[in-house]
């Protein structure tokens, strides 16, 4: 039996080890699935729905339960595991508003009426990233359970717990068994197993650009829809006459909250001309002020990396000798830290072009709002994005020019339950979140019912 150590990347301490799902328990799971899937959707919708808020109060109960175990695996800091939780239990009240909400339609037509169905596509994949396990697997799981599917959840190697702990309380809260399922282990095994299975109807990935392309292809092969969540180079672009003062303030959060480990980092600053220096200088005494440290402990803000490896590859962007624009302070001892950083980079440097995926941003000085657009657009990815300015009809304007999908200005919050999410270009196909989110997990029949008189 293959199983996964899970590290505290804190500590470096072995805190679990979990066994790999093999392709035949893939084979067994996807079995169960399918027959929990056709009693779910037989089911009255108003009891899926209160089944669903069942579930939805049980992670509330387990929150704090839930956030240990994420400090633990993944070293989020507690209070942002605490909301990482709590998140999970908004998603799944969100989405089982929406059950009862899933209407069709009813389209004019001759001779008869004609009504369109949403109906449920039958067992979906969700296939999570490492880096926020819960938020993630729920994103998908609660609208796709909402609109009557089952759901076969497989967590990144390094993060299991959360998602079996997650799977045991939706079955304590009366969801039928083997409706919702975690399966753990490795990609290139339980995860193609999952993706290439004819009994497995949608995948949902979130991960790096590399690997939905290649799940992408293989879904291709069965003709079989995918939402990918894949990753982003996004930009903070701050104007001369934005509020500099707030600006400085609310970036260090925007690309090390999480440790970088985040999909939506604004990553690459871009600041205008005029205002750079001042930026640069307020920034230094934001990004100082962001407390890396125990994630167990209330105060602090920023955790380790994921792993060794990830260190690794996070510091291959930041050779030994490369001047620092600004450097964080980390704990000394065992864990995978690395400190905040900033780069002053030309748009070309590996560093300002690839995603890192750590405590690293690059700033780079802009003319005037063309300039501005066309650094935010240099990228292949195209996830979210930051402008900051008090002038509105420039922050619309920026907004609809920068090649992304989630962008806010004055702010840089671009993850809600409530509002749709995903990328252009190479950060991914599909919408998740909001409120269409079930409307991707379904596949909609058209029934014409003729009225003529019959003979
Ligand atoms: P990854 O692509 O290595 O792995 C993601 C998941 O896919 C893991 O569960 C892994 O086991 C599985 N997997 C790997 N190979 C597979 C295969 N061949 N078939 C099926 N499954 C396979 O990504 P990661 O390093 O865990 O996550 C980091 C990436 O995720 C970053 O690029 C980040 O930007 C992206 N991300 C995107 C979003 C978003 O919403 N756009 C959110 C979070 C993370």
């Amino acid at each position: 039996m293959h199983e996964h150590r899970i590290v505290n990347p804190a500590t470096e301490e072995v805190v679990a080890t979990v066994a790999a799902t093999t392709p035949a328990e893939v084979d067994a799971a996807v079995a169960r699935a399918a027959a929990a899937q056709r009693r779910w959707a037989a089911l009255p919708p108003a009891d899926r729905a209160r089944l669903l808020r069942r579930f939805a109060a049980a992670v509330d109960d387990h929150r704090e339960e839930l956030a240990q175990l994420e400090v633990r695996e993944a070293g989020h800091p507690v209070t942002n595991a605490r909301w990482e939780a709590g998140n999970v239990r908004d998603l799944l009240d969100y989405a089982a508003g929406g059950v009862e909400r899933l209407t069709g339609r009813q389209i004019p037509v001759d001779g008869g009426i004609d009504l369109t169905f949403a109906e449920p596509l039958g067992v979906v994949a969700v296939i999570a990233p490492w880096n926020f396990p819960m938020p993630v697997a729920a994103w998908g799981t609660a609208p796709a359970l909402a609109a009557g599917n089952a759901v076969l959840l497989k967590p990144a190697e390094a993060t299991p717990l959360t998602a079996l702990r997650l799977a045991e309380l939706g079955l304590a809260a009366g969801l039928p068994e083997g409706l919702f399922q975690a399966l753990p282990g490795d990609g290139p095994v339980t995860g193609t197993a999952l993706v290439g299975h004819p009994g497995v109807a949608k995948v949902v990935f979130t991960g790096s650009t590399e690997t939905g392309a290649e799940i992408m292809a293989a879904c291709a092969r069965q003709v079989k829809p995918v939402t990918l969540e894949l990753g982003g180079k996004s930009p903070n672009v701050v104007f001369a006459d934005a509020d500099v003062e707030a600006a400085a303030a609310a970036a260090p959060a925007s690309f090390l909250d999480n440790t970088g480990q985040d999909c939506c980092a604004r990553s690459r600053i871009l600041v205008e001309h005029g205002v750079y220096d001042r930026f640069l200088e307020l920034l230094e005494a934001a990004v100082k002020t962001f407390r890396a440290g125990d994630p167990a402990a209330e105060e602090t803000r920023m955790g380790p990396l994921i792993s060794a490896a990830h260190r690794e590859r996070v510091r291959s962007y930041v050779p030994e000798d490369a001047p620092a624009a600004i450097r964080g302070e980390i704990p000394a001892g065992p864990g995978y830290w690395y400190p905040a950083t900033v780069l002053e980079a030309a748009p070309e440097d590996r560093a300002a072009v690839e995603e890192i995926f750590g405590p690293v941003a690059v700033i780079m000085p802009f003319e005037d709002e063309d300039d501005a657009v066309r650094l935010a657009n240099a990228t292949d990815y195209g996830l979210s994005g930051s402008v900051w300015t008090r002038d509105a009809g420039r922050a619309l304007r920026v907004s609809r020019s920068i090649a992304a999908g989630n962008l806010s200005v004055n702010s840089h919050s671009s993850v809600r339950y409530s509002t749709p999410f995903g990328g252009y270009r190479r950060s991914g196909l599909g919408r998740e979140l909001g409120p269409d989110a079930l409307t991707a997990f379904t596949q909609t029949k058209n029934v014409f019912l003729s009225t003529e008189e019959q003979q």
